[in-house]
């Protein structure tokens, strides 16, 4: 590693333990945070913007303003629906953090060195041994900061870890040339067939989308290492049975070489990150999908012209409960579980 490089800092967002939806077995993901898309239905909205960001916890708060004394960069006021971050005037210096008597702020992207990062995941190395598990490094988008992934994964195969990134393809050649030397499994995702439509719903063409994936498939069908890809199922977006055939058949047509293509059922319990951030998610209206979806979009992958054997489907589908629930709806359901954020557990839908 040359002497620039040992100093080379991320942008990270955080690290999450015991994953079992981003690669194989038990891993650590570690998200990066900086996207260059912003697709509308984002389940990480705090991962887009390559700042760090002042995030308020809501129900930590006790009110008791001591943040806005601190805030030399007037940034803070307290409004009937609590503290208000003026995003323009806040600089994220973290002072208002080390005040808050009840953690209830906290900065979101820590520049961190790769020997901490490395250092910090190695803790799990048990759980990698055990599951053939490993590390994922995902976002955000990892290859937008190749160099200081790039250092992590080589010191992560140093220490003989599996080693997976999670892609949404918006990145450019020469990134990926640096990183995949580094990388076991690449996760790509594949969301729109039709570039208008892609650029409606995420912001960018989806051209350099697939011709990194052309060259990211012919890599490591030469290299001996695996790909998968995934599409996000999203009500008013994605869905739709042109979308799926059009992915199928453009893997099949271009002999994508790919040993999964998962579908990954739309969720919406990420709505209170948005209330968070202080944005409002135009598919907070739609629930968990239904059963027959999935399975409708399954079957259609499966006559697409790709293997039908590769094409599988993840997330959380409604339930007869939930079904029973939304006929139901002004009763009483407070003794109901609250619903698991499967949004971090798949760190997908970005
Ligand atoms: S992070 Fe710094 S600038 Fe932002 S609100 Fe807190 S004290 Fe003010
Ligand atoms: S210092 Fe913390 S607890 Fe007090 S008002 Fe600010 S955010 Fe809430």
């Amino acid at each position: 590693m040359s002497e620039n490089n040992i100093n080379i800092k991320g942008k990270v967002l955080e690290i999450q333990r015991m994953s079992t939806e981003d690669g194989p077995g038990i891993r650590t993901s570690i998200f990066m945070k900086g996207c260059g898309l912003s697709c509308s239905w984002c389940h990480n909205p705090e991962s887009i913007s390559f700042k760090s960001e002042l995030q308020w916890l809501k129900p930590n708060c006790i009110s008791c303003e001591i943040c806005i004394i601190t805030c030399s960069h007037n940034a803070l006021s307290l409004t009937e629906n609590g503290i208000l971050i003026n995003r323009d005037n806040c600089i994220a210096c973290g002072e208002c953090v080390e005040e808050c008597p009840s953690a209830a702020l906290e900065i979101m992207g820590q520049d961190t060195g790769v020997s901490e990062l490395v250092e910090e995941v190695l803790k799990d190395r048990s759980y990698f041994e055990k599951s053939d598990g490993g590390v994922t490094i995902s976002g955000g988008e990892p290859a937008l900061q190749a160099g200081f992934v790039t250092e992590l994964l080589k010191k992560l195969k140093q220490a003989g870890i599996h080693t997976a990134i999670d892609t949404c393809g918006f990145s450019s050649k020469e990134s990926y040339e640096k990183i995949l030397p580094y990388v076991d499994l690449v996760l790509f995702d594949i969301k729109e067939i039709n570039p208008e439509k892609h650029t409606v719903f995420t912001g960018k063409s989806n051209k350099r989308i697939f011709e990194n994936l052309l060259y990211i498939s012919e890599y490591i069908k030469n290299n001996n290492k695996e790909l998968w890809v995934r599409t996000p199922i999203i009500p008013d977006a994605t869905a739709t049975d042109e979308n799926i055939l059009g992915i199928g058949n453009f893997i099949a047509e271009n002999s994508i070489y790919t040993t999964k293509w998962e579908l990954c059922a739309f969720n919406n319990l990420c709505n209170d990150k948005y209330e968070r951030l202080g944005r409002k998610w135009d598919f907070e209206k739609f629930g968990l999908l239904e059963p027959e979806t999935m399975e409708h979009f399954t079957a259609i992958a499966q006559k697409s012209g790709v293997n039908p054997e590769i094409v599988i489907s993840s997330g959380s589908l409604k339930t007869e409960k939930q079904y029973e629930t939304d006929n139901n709806k002004g009763k009483d359901n407070s003794n109901e579980p609250a619903p698991v954020d499967y949004c971090k557990i798949t760190g997908l839908l970005d």
